[in-house]
């Protein structure tokens, strides 16, 4: 869609962010956010009104609108002394959220930039707007989870629905399930989450089955897309067009929230989707045109998952805030970036915004097609039926 459509779109950065980081070897390297945010800069997509945000301070008390006091004292405790005993059940301990020093000001600063970009949607001085840092989505209410400690994406929907907003729908294409958010909002049949993800079957946090369509309070206000291991990018959009797009219609949001991780890309060495950079352009292109077709233009996204530090997170979050800003990608990767990669990661840096396209055995790729259309003839029958979009 093209930028003439409207004008500024903001990039939320707070400094603070460098600091949510797990530690050498650790996945979630702080390292993939930052050659993903030099890479927008020098591509020179932050022109005319598209602009970096610095977030306002977010009270530190209401991240109990989604937290259970126990486990905020928990990681506020652990974040002063990492080595003080874990509380049983915080999720904190050694393992995949280990605590760390200044964790609690890391994780609340990314949460104030998921709240700034929704902020910034709702009151007008940007129309789209996208934290590159925030995406937490297995952060649950009493518990850290899958590298997650604040769920910055359940605080910024609450945040909007505060402000009156009345419906606000969430679209997850993180190859994870976007667990700790549909958590948060289960009973709430404002939100209406969708999470298009690897299925649980293989892959963490192995929940999302299709049949998990929300609380007994607001049935329907949950989807789950789970997809089999080796589903390539055509499987992905067929489902997403069948089932993602006439539900947000027919729900009709205030807002669009989407979490962009984009650990489903093939060479992810987490998972076991098979998606090009090319497929989650034309996944960013679809958001796109819903948020205006369907949510009045305002759109919030975040990043997310994502563990090729250098050969994927980058572009992928650049070529998603070229679809946001309606800008164009340079044909090459700026020769100063590459070099910025180089010297950071002593790796070699990837030179244009193209990559390979996938093999796949037709064994697979007929299993994941049945996979996926079984999915979609499930959920036409239960949320879409209930949404009256099927
Ligand atoms: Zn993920
Ligand atoms: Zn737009």
């Amino acid at each position: 869609m093209a930028g003439s459509r409207h004008d500024g779109v903001a990039l939320v950065w707070d400094e603070r962010v460098r600091g949510y980081d797990f530690g050498a070897g650790h996945p979630l390297a702080p390292v993939r956010v930052e050659l993903a945010l030099e890479l927008i800069r020098r591509s020179g997509l932050l022109r005319g009104p598209h602009r970096e945000a610095v977030p306002e301070p977010f009270d530190p008390d209401d991240l109990a609108r989604v937290h259970h006091p126990a486990y905020l004292e928990a990681v506020r405790a652990l974040s002063r002394q990492p080595t003080a005993t874990v509380p049983p059940g915080s999720g904190l301990g050694y393992g995949d959220t280990p605590a760390f020093l200044g964790m609690h000001e890391a994780a609340l600063a990314v949460a104030a930039s998921t709240v700034e970009a929704a902020r910034r949607v709702l009151d007008g001085r940007a129309v789209h707007a996208m934290n590159l840092a925030g995406g937490l989505h297995h952060a649950m209410p009493d518990r850290a989870a899958g590298f997650c400690v604040y769920n910055d994406l359940a605080l910024a929907i609450d945040w909007l629905l505060r402000q009156g907003v009345e419906r606000v729908a969430y679209i997850d294409i993180d190859v994870h399930h976007g667990d700790g958010v549909e958590v948060a909002f289960r009973d709430d049949p404002r939100v209406l989450t969708i999470s298009l993800h690897e299925s649980g079957r293989f892959l963490f946090p192995g929940t999302g089955d299709v049949d998990d369509i929300g609380g007994p309070g607001a049935l329907g206000s949950a989807m789950n897309v789970p997809l089999l291991p080796g589903t390539t990018g055509d499987v992905w959009l067929g489902a997403f067009d069948a089932v993602v797009e006439p539900v947000v219609r027919a729900f009709a949001p205030d807002v669009l929230v989407t979490q962009l991780g984009c650990d489903s890309h093939a060479s992810d060495p987490l998972a076991h989707l098979m998606l090009t950079l090319d497929d989650m352009a034309a996944i960013h292109a679809r958001l796109h045109a819903l948020a205006h077709e369907a949510a009045g233009g305002r759109w919030v996204a975040t990043g997310g998952g994502g563990y090729r530090l250098v050969d994927v997170v980058p572009r992928a979050w650049t070529i998603a805030f070229a679809e946001l800003s309606g800008g164009r990608l340079p044909p090459e990767t700026p020769l100063d970036w590459q070099d910025l990669v180089r010297e950071r990661t002593r790796s070699e840096p990837p030179v244009d915004f193209v990559d390979d396209p996938v093999e796949v055995a037709d064994g697979i790729r007929r299993d994941a097609l049945g996979a996926a259309e079984e999915a979609v003839e499930r959920l036409r029958r239960t949320v879409l039926a209930r949404h009256g979009a099927s």
